[in-house]
């Protein structure tokens, strides 16, 4: 846990959230400020600043991360017309609180290329 990350202290319920799914590797709540009908974030309980700062040590939690995702998509009825996922990486990626998360966005149609 850092001290400063705001979602490590979602995951210590320092600052409460609606959770989706928790186990000793993986969290998934939702988003505090959706996107579309169904925005949720699947965070490593391990604090990991984004995506490239993850390592060999790290592979098994991020193939969960996938998984479970794939299972709240299912759950949450997105598989049938599609959603997306989001990893949004650094500055120029958008990215906002530097713990790596991953988007599950979906409920409506959505464009591309994002802005
Ligand atoms: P990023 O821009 O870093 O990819 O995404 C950060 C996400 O965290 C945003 O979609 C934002 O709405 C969400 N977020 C920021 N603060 C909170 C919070 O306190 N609680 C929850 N549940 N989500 C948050």
């Amino acid at each position: 846990m850092s001290e400063d990350c705001l979602f490590c202290k979602i995951i210590a319920g320092e600052i409460p959230s609606t959770e989706v799914y928790r186990d000793d590797e993986v969290f998934a709540f939702e988003d505090i400020n959706p996107a579309a009908p169904t925005h949720i974030l699947v965070i490593p309980i391990k604090c990991l600043r984004d995506i490239t700062a993850a390592t060999e040590e790290d592979k098994n939690t991020l193939g969960k991360m996938l998984l479970i995702a794939n299972q709240i998509a299912h759950e949450r009825g997105l598989t049938k017309d599609g959603f997306r996922y989001v990893i949004n990486t650094g500055r120029d990626g958008g990215q906002t609180v530097f713990h790596l998360h991953l988007h599950i966005i979906g409920g409506r149609s959505m464009s591309w290329p994002p802005g």
